[in-house]
């Protein structure tokens, strides 16, 4: 599939359906959990751009979808450049889903936002927040760094979204991995009119 992230997002809501569909008592409750995706969906985003004091200068507008790159093939997502120990802050409410350390990203943080979305937040000098932790818009997350992949290149944020319910739209036939761009939004397009 997509991502983890997106492997366990439908992981479980279909475990959820299955629950519900398979005991007969439960039955009658099927439309808890579409009701509860439809609620989501009607959250709204009003995105800010994610490092404090940033403008949209801080980032090439070709970041996304920039190729070749590396072991990714594509770049899904875009570099925030900021001086390292920068305050990296979440551009949606939401709630914080995982944090992480290690792999490409280095420190990292992945939280879910309005719409479904999953917000990632790489190459963090310092995570600032834990899982299941309720998140404001605006509030520290963490630090600009350059962990993981980005150690010996110059300090940014890998900002990067996600949806697990693809856009079909937004579907590329010319882009390498072109389809992918159904699961993986430009932040840019919300970004830049800040
Ligand atoms: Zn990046």
């Amino acid at each position: 599939m997509i991502t983890n992230t997106t492997n366990r997002f439908w992981f479980v809501l279909l475990s959820a359906f299955a629950f519900i569909i398979r005991n007969r008592s439960m039955r009658k409750w099927f439309w808890v959990p579409l009701v509860f995706i439809a609620v989501g969906f009607l959250l709204p985003q009003n995105m800010i751009i994610p490092v404090e004091n940033a403008t949209i200068k801080n980032w090439d507008e070709k970041s996304f979808w920039a190729y070749p790159w590396g072991t990714s093939i594509t770049h899904k997502g875009i570099d925030i450049f900021a001086a390292k120990g920068t305050a990296v802050i979440s551009s949606t409410n939401g709630i914080v889903i995982y944090t992480y350390e290690g792999g490409k990203g280095g420190k990292s943080v992945m939280m879910l936002g309005p719409k479904w979305r999953f917000h990632y937040y790489a190459h963090l000098n310092e995570i600032k927040t834990f899982p299941l932790k309720p998140i404001k818009r605006g509030s520290t997350i963490g630090t600009v760094g350059d962990t993981g992949n980005a150690i010996g290149k110059p300090p940014h944020l890998h900002y990067a979204i996600t949806s697990p319910f693809p856009y079909p739209k937004l579907y590329d036939s010319v882009a390498v991995q072109g389809w992918k761009k159904m699961f993986h939004l430009n932040p840019d397009i919300w970004l830049r009119d800040q």
